[in-house]
């Protein structure tokens, strides 16, 4: 059976969370040495030496968080830390908190172009110090995912969320219960693999093997992510755009791109091409796609400043407009963005 190398990135998250002083007090991720000196299956059983074939190196964030405060920074340290043992490894495993998951993984998505590695995110819903957590079981998973070539599996070279019984596609995931060991769903595309007894990766979809990696680790915060409602007036999105407070707008708009009758989207998207800033445009819901002109109701969306997100998730969609905006100049983020970049969306 053939030798994996792979890099496990803690970050904090429920993963290693305990309430550390009383009953009262909140959880907070605890350190990763606490974690392998609890963990029963890696303490009192030799864990990672159950995978003979797989060299590990470790690595924490410091300080490790609750995934509430990761930042755009944070998206740049982590890309950078698996930048620089890329090379030396087969594989990459993040242990992420949950809540903020899937826009970790839309990020590194995006921030990795020619992809050739599989780095796979991962948490849990319980903590592993207790009884009946899936911590264990979503690691041993990841692991399995990373260091494929010790199991005899077909590389996936992606940034995945790997997740109870799923293989998702990073940019496609969005976090669907608090509660459930089922965290993750990926309502637009189909889960990339499933870990039952045996592990099933649908080869057909998956992204193709990169040849060169390319980095670009730039995240713009001057955006905005808003959801329209009935009755909303835009007008408080209007002035941020002309006191240039923001490049970019994700519109949550109703169904295939709709939105409420008022003068005031001409105004604004008049704006929008004044001051330099894009208009994504999404749906709120959570299965389908946009379709700007098939509804009157959309048509005042129908600019070159506005760029339709397809089906795209809300994750990947803030995500992909900072990345743009990051990286690129004014003048070919349209495109950019237009683009299906890492198999965010499904063109028409
Ligand atoms: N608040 C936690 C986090 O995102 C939730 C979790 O990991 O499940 O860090």
């Amino acid at each position: 059976m053939a030798k994996s190398k792979v890099f496990i990135l803690y970050t904090g998250g429920t993963f290693g969370m305990q309430a550390l002083d009383s009953a009262k007090s909140g959880l907070r991720p605890g350190s990763w040495d606490q974690i392998l000196q609890y963990m029963p299956a890696v303490n009192k059983s030799p864990y990672f030496d159950h995978f003979k074939n797989v060299s590990f190196n470790f690595a924490a964030l410091d300080p490790v968080v609750d995934s509430s405060d990761i930042s755009t920074d944070t998206w740049k340290s982590i890309s950078e830390t698996i930048e620089a043992h890329y090379n030396d490894h087969d594989g990459f495993v993040v242990i992420h908190g949950t809540d903020t998951m899937a826009y970790t993984a839309s990020a590194l998505s995006f921030v990795f172009q020619g992809l050739s590695k599989p780095i796979i995110l991962t948490g849990s819903q319980l903590p592993v110090f207790h009884p009946r957590t899936d911590a264990i079981t979503n690691l041993s998973n990841a692991i399995y995912i990373a260091a494929y070539k010790s199991f005899d599996l077909i590389k996936v070279p992606e940034v995945c969320i790997c997740f109870n019984d799923d293989i998702l596609r990073g940019n496609r995931a969005v976090k669907s219960s608090t509660l459930d060991f089922e965290g993750f769903s990926s309502p637009n595309f189909r889960n990339l693999g499933h870990l039952e007894q045996d592990i099933l990766i649908n080869k057909n979809l998956l992204l193709e093997d990169g040849l060169q990696l390319d980095m670009k680790t730039g995240f713009s915060r001057k955006v905005v992510n808003v959801t329209i409602f009935p009755g909303y007036d835009p007008s408080v999105l209007l002035k941020l755009v002309t006191d240039r407070q923001i490049e970019g707008v994700v519109l949550k708009t109703f169904g295939a791109g709709n939105l409420p009758h008022s003068d005031k989207w001409t105004e604004l998207v008049r704006a929008c091409e004044e001051n330099g800033v894009l208009i994504l445009a999404t749906t709120q819901c959570q299965n389908g796609s946009i379709d700007l002109g098939k509804y009157k109701s959309s048509e005042v969306l129908m600019s070159d400043h506005v760029i339709p997100g397809f089906d795209i998730t809300s994750e990947a969609a803030l995500t992909k407009l900072m990345w743009v905006i990051g990286n690129y100049p004014f003048d070919e983020r349209a495109a950019v963005l237009a683009s299906n970049l890492r198999g965010e969306i499904s063109l028409a």
